[in-house]
This record gives structure tokens, sequence and C-alpha cells, in this order.
């Protein structure tokens, strides 16, 4: 079965002066996924997403919408946008990007109201519904300028799910949100990913947060995509595991195997055997090799966790918040 993909950039790049803001990125994002774009406070994520968007216009590079795509750069978004499939495409997106301009002094009833209006969308009920589907229902006649952060992100999902979208975009949407305006936001992803298929690409600096709901990951650093994987991928690296190295693996394995009913263990490489369960058994484990008649080398517990892994790859300044 082919894969089936939502978003399609290569070379995406965008250049303010003679900085690259976003840099050659080449991103795949399927049917289905909850993508986390993971980078620092300017490492490009804001821009790369504008594009997407397509409220910025690229300097370089290709984006493909639901397998349509466009190859044209140009000066002004017009240039670029005009007459082309992704921009029809575009309609199919739902994005919070940047902070829709709200009425403050309306409801949020009020305010969804303007924007039905303004798409054209006839189906008048949809305001209330997406007020329930974002729980905002009950703020009832309380103006926008006195809601909370969590209140307004709610109320901006509200909006971007107005045209009943199949892909949602969303740039930082828990940035600056308490722990339990977090999990709302984060429930509501699930719900909106598994219940109406809608896939979803976010944008965050908190890692841990992404790490509870995204299914892939790409990491942005200085406008460069270097590195994207699924969280199985992910898992897989952080895994732990007892590393040996010894002079037979052959005879280790069987071992391994035969004395201690261990399956769970693979040999990345000619003298190394990386065993993935019973870390507490480590000692029993090299005392048998050694009876064996094994050359035991060396004997580790390694592994890394998930906060270690991105700091690895993001620098140390970057906020984690696992365990939020
Ligand atoms: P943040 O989370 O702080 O918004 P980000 O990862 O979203 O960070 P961007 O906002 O995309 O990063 O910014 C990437 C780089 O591009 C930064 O160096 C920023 O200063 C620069 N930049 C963004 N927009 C413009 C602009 N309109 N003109 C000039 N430079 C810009």
């Amino acid at each position: 079965m082919s894969t089936e993909y939502v978003l399609r950039t290569q070379n995406l790049t965008k250049t303010y002066g003679r900085h690259n803001a976003v840099d050659n990125v080449s991103m795949n994002v399927r049917k289905g996924d909850i993508y986390g774009l993971i980078g620092k406070n300017g490492a490009g994520k804001t821009t790369f997403l504008k594009m997407v968007a397509g409220l910025a216009n690229p300097t370089q590079g290709t984006i493909e919408l639901f397998g349509k795509k466009d190859t044209r750069t140009g000066r002004t978004k017009t240039d670029w946008f005009r007459k082309s499939g992704v921009e029809l495409q575009r309609k199919r997106i739902g994005c919070l990007v940047e902070e829709p301009g709200y009425y403050p002094g309306m409801t949020a009833l009020d305010n969804l109201e303007i924007v039905r209006r303004n798409l054209g969308i006839t189906e008048k009920d949809i305001t209330k519904k997406m007020l329930e589907f974002v729980k905002l229902s009950d703020a009832g006649k309380k103006k926008v300028r006195n809601f909370s952060m969590g209140m307004k992100q709610r109320l901006g999902i509200a909006v971007s799910l107005i045209r009943n979208p199949d892909f949602l975009v969303l740039d930082e949407p828990i940035n600056g949100l308490d722990p339990s305006g977090i999990k709302e936001i984060r429930d509501l992803m699930i719900t909106l990913n598994r219940e109406r298929q809608i896939t979803i690409l976010i944008s965050s600096h908190i890692l841990g947060e992404l790490s509870k709901i995204a299914t892939r990951y790409g990491i942005i650093r200085d406008g460069a995509l270097v590195e994207e994987f699924d969280a199985e991928a992910l898992e897989d690296r952080c895994k732990r595991c007892q590393k040996v190295v010894v002079d037979d693996t052959a005879r280790a394995a069987k071992i391994l195997e035969e004395r201690f009913g261990i399956r769970n263990y693979d040999v990345p490489d000619e003298h190394v055997i990386r065993i993935f369960e019973r870390y507490d058994e480590a000692e029993r484990i090299n005392s048998a090799f050694v009876m064996g008649g094994i050359a035991l080398r060396e004997s580790m517990l390694v592994g890394q966790d998930l906060e270690g892994y991105f700091m690895d790859l993001l620098g140390s300044d970057i906020r984690t918040g696992i365990g939020l």
C-alpha cells in the first residue's frame, strides 16, 4: 500500500535579507500523523508553518499539499499562489499560526459568527458546535478580552476548525498555558486525530508535551530539518539495554537463550550484544558468559531517556517539559 502524504516539502527555503530563516527543508507528513515540529525559539518553526499555511511565500523550494505540487516561487504572495493547485488544497487546512484578530469586546460565539460569515459558510449551527467541541459553550456572555490564555487558544482552535479541515497546522498552541490548559489542548488534539481523522502538524519547544501525542517528529535547528523520525523509532533510540562486548556473540547468544530464556536482544555488530530485558540480572549473565569460556571485554547498562536524546539533538538550553 502506498503512503498517502498530506504535506511534502522539498528544499523549502525562506530568506530574510541574507539569513535563511528556513533552510532547504524537505518534510513529509503522512495522512493520519500528529507531526511534532520541534525546535528552539527562533529555529524557524513559525516561518515554515506560515509558508505551509499560505501566509508567507517561499524564496525557494516546493510545497505539495494532498498530492498537489507547486514549484513556483515569486516576489509577492499573488505571484506565487495565483491559480496554483496548492492554493485550492489550502482550503482543506485549518491553521492557528498567528493569533487570530479577535474582537475583544465580543463573545466567543459572536467572534466565531463573524469568521463563519467571512468564509461564506452557510451552516449556521457550526459555530455552536465548534464552541461545544472546544468546551467554550460555558463562556456564555463573557467577552473575549476577559478570556484566559487557554480559552483564547481554544477559541483559536475553534476558528481553525470551522471549515471542517482535513489538516490542522498549529504553531505552539500550548505556549503559556498551565498544566490543566495543556492537558485540555492535548485531549482535543487526540480527539481530532482519532475521531475526525484530522492530520495535525504542531510546533512546540516543549518536547515532553509533544511526546505524549506525536506519531512523528521533525527536529528543526537554525532553519534546517536535522532529523525526521517516527514515534516508534524514538522509543527504539531511547531504549535501555545491557550492552556487552564479547569475543563470540553466537556462543553468548546461546547462553542468553538457553540459560536465561532471554529472546529480547540484538547483535548490532560482530562483538556486541544488546539485551533489552532483565537488567537486574546483569551480573549473573556476565558470570555465565565467563563460566562459559567467553571473553567478556565490556558490560554496561546504557540507554537514554527522551529528554537526554532531545538535549543531544538540540542543545541543552531547550525546554523539555518532560513529565508535565
Ligand atoms: P519562535 O518560537 O520564537 O517564534 P520560531 O522557531 O518560530 O521561533 P521563526 O519565528 O520562524 O522561529 O524565526 C526564524 C528566524 O527568522 C529568526 O531568526 C527570526 O528573527 C527570523 N525572522 C522571522 N520573521 C522575520 C521577518 N519577517 N523578517 C526578518 N526576519 C525574520
